[in-house]
């Protein structure tokens, strides 16, 4: 302990000398980064947000350290988050790549088809990099080939592991089911970019007849734990990354062993230090040693936290607030998408989709939407004014965005149907 707080402490103050924004921020607080000696003083820092750095990625940018390239999220729903990366940094994201790859049982002779970005965001450079050092043969597909000539470029590769996010590879797995076509014979599927839903999970280890091993990460961090051959959560690389739970949206600890809201340190980022950053998810801490021998701890990833519908009134609506309404009502309802539009009348209406609930009785139909609009105080006095519309649709078909992901929240009042395709998602 005595040493993650040696580490953390100086992180933090180099994030505080040499990134503008840190600077002004501990010193906005009162706070002496110099003084602080041990975890209970870090977790006094203020807490910093995906908006903050969207909107001041050059602020949180080390003023000395030798940058070499930008990474970028896509920005298709948010601002985009941009990150500068140092030689070092990149480094040592292919080797947590690497570690990830092998805890998913990656290793040297096999043939990875790597269907994640290569563009701004770097997650399919990282991986590239981590074939090569684990000798594997890495097929850079990339996020912009269309499912078409994904099928026949996997015809002709024949590679026997995929890397790729959980909506496209049900997307093929589709394809496959509905040509009759043959698949090429995959021993691993290793996915990530999006969690991964328990029918999603189902129809691949169905197909496929093995179990998908899930990477976690986020494009401001690179990635941060993934399952191994026991598929018991997953392993958060806890030597390169400080995690804290917090209760959603605030700076309060919860109590050990609960679930929280991420609040992540990379304990090696110095292009731009992150130190306290909300990563908006939703983990649990899961105790006990793993079986595979690792001795990384283990998490599962519930979900995102931070998502919010804004809506009449300045009310709003967290995506967990609706995760718990539709799970209190059937356990299985954990897949969803809350779809937002601009009635005629100007009202909002909030469309509520699930896939595939088979059995969704009328009678739980109208428990479903009275526990959706019970989710949150605000809205259940909003019902009566007539300016909120709430619809729970059991069996509906899930936009996409076009990358490939399938968001909690599609808000189409702006007029963003452009950035958003239909199909039936799993
Ligand atoms: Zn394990």
């Amino acid at each position: 302990m005595e040493n993650l707080s040696k580490k953390i402490r100086a992180i933090a103050q180099r994030a505080a000398n040499e990134c503008p924004y840190y600077r002004t921020l501990y010193s906005q607080a009162g706070i002496d980064i110099n003084s602080f000696s041990d975890l209970e003083d870090f977790a006094q820092l203020p807490i910093v947000t995906p908006i903050d750095l969207s909107t001041n990625a050059n602020l949180f940018k080390s003023q000395t350290a030798d940058i070499y390239r930008v990474t970028s999220s896509s920005g298709t729903i948010q601002s985009p988050k941009t990150l500068f990366r140092t030689v070092q940094d990149t480094k040592t994201s292919v080797e947590v790549m690497c570690r990830l790859f092998s805890l998913a049982g990656l290793e040297a002779g096999d043939s990875l088809w790597i269907g994640q970005p290569f563009d701004l965001a770097h997650l399919g450079y990282i991986s590239l990099e981590a074939c090569q050092k684990l000798s594997v043969l890495a097929i850079p597909g990339g996020l912009s080939v269309t499912d078409q000539r994904m099928i026949n470029l996997l015809a002709f590769f024949q590679p026997n592991a995929i890397f790729t996010s959980p909506s496209r590879m049900c997307q093929i797995t589709q394809y496959y089911l509905q040509s009759g076509e043959k698949p090429p014979k995959i021993a691993k599927i290793l996915l990530a970019g999006e969690p991964c839903s328990a029918i999603q999970r189902f129809q691949i280890c169905d197909f496929w007849q093995i179990e998908p091993h899930n990477l976690y990460g986020s494009e401001e961090t690179d990635g941060l734990a993934g399952s191994c051959s026991q598929h018991s959560g997953l392993h958060f690389m806890d030597d390169l990354y400080y995690l804290e739970l917090v209760e959603p949206g605030t700076n309060k600890k919860v109590p050990d062993g609960q679930a929280g809201e991420a609040v992540i340190t990379s304990l090696y980022f110095q292009g731009t230090p992150l130190i306290r950053y909300r990563l908006g998810d939703i983990i649990e801490p899961i105790p006990g040693q793993c079986r595979c021998g690792k001795i990384w701890t283990r998490i599962k990833v519930i979900g995102r936290s931070t998502q919010a519908l804004f809506l009449y009134d300045g009310i709003k609506l967290y995506s967990h607030q609706i995760r718990s309404a539709l799970t209190s009502i059937d356990p299985q309802l954990t897949t969803y998408q809350a779809v937002l539009r601009r009635g005629i009348d100007g009202a909002d209406e909030i469309e509520i989709v699930t896939v595939a609930a088979a059995n969704v009785s009328p009678a739980m139909h109208n428990k479903i939407e009275e526990a959706l609009w019970s989710s949150s105080l605000d809205l259940a006095a909003a019902k009566d004014i007539g300016k909120l519309r709430l619809q729970f649709n059991p069996n509906g078909e899930m936009f996409m965005t076009l990358r490939g992901k399938t968001p909690e929240i599609v808000d189409l009042r702006e007029n963003k149907e452009h950035e958003f395709v239909k199909g039936e998602r799993g």
